[in-house]
């Protein structure tokens, strides 16, 4: 069974990580091995670590340091955890330069786009358009928006439908797509709702697959291409 990694959120006002169950009872069910990665120190030997996952899963959170993509911080980011920050970066360019396979989810999407040298805007609010709902109120399984998916893409194959209703909870969205890396869906307002990378699996959705797959068993897929990926 491949060790699927994926990283914690971090607390510091309580001085502790947590992670949604969801995502390892996901991965668990897929056929991984779930180990859950808290922020480790920048002196961590991040390339043993690399080497033995056979998959890794960027989990969803609070905003990245806007420093990461060369920006000043606007009034609409919100909380920055900077360990977390430099973790997961350092972590998703090792993945990436290793071949790991990778999921990326919400703030996962959007740490593993900065990484590979794309952007995001801070605030939907300074979005160009007039963005739908993306922080939904409605409960953490229920879909609330649409989602058109490109015809052909390695996700149009995964969740087999090229139109679907996700989940929505983030007010940052991807502005430039990072080098080698293509936008793959669109909710109605054209925001990103997930890339594509090169290499093996390499997959980042704006949604939370992880709190609806237990209602909606097509979410699961993402995770088992992801444990298959990883299989190899
Ligand atoms: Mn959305």
């Amino acid at each position: 069974m491949p060790l699927i990694g994926i990283t914690a959120a971090q607390d510091d006002s309580a001085g502790r990580i947590s992670l949604s169950e969801g995502y390892f009872r996901a991965v668990a069910k897929a056929g991984g091995t779930p180990v859950v990665l808290p922020p480790l120190p920048p002196a961590a030997n991040l390339a043993a670590l690399v080497k033995n996952l056979d998959g890794l899963i960027l989990s969803g959170g609070g905003d990245v340091d806007p420093v990461y993509f060369g920006e000043e911080p606007l009034s609409g980011t919100g909380a920055i955890n900077p360990e977390r920050d430099d973790f997961e970066i350092r972590l998703a360019r090792w993945a990436l330069l290793n071949d790991l396979p990778v999921l990326g989810i919400c703030r996962g999407m959007q740490v593993i786009n900065i990484a590979a040298g794309g952007d995001i805007c801070q605030d939907i609010a300074q979005w160009t358009g007039k963005p739908l709902k993306h922080s939904q109120e409605a409960p953490r399984w229920y879909p609330t928006h649409e989602i058109s998916i490109i015809s052909g893409s390695r996700l149009a194959t995964i969740l087999q439908t090229e139109r679907l209703r996700v989940n929505s909870f983030h007010h940052q969205v991807i502005r430039r797509v990072a080098p080698g890396w293509r936008a793959v869906a669109w909710s109605k307002d054209g925001v990103l709702e997930a890339i594509e990378g090169p290499g093996l699996f390499t997959v980042g959705v704006q949604w939370h697959p992880e709190t609806m797959w237990e209602r909606y068993p097509v979410f699961l897929n993402l995770f088992r291409a992801l444990v298959n990926a990883s299989s190899r």
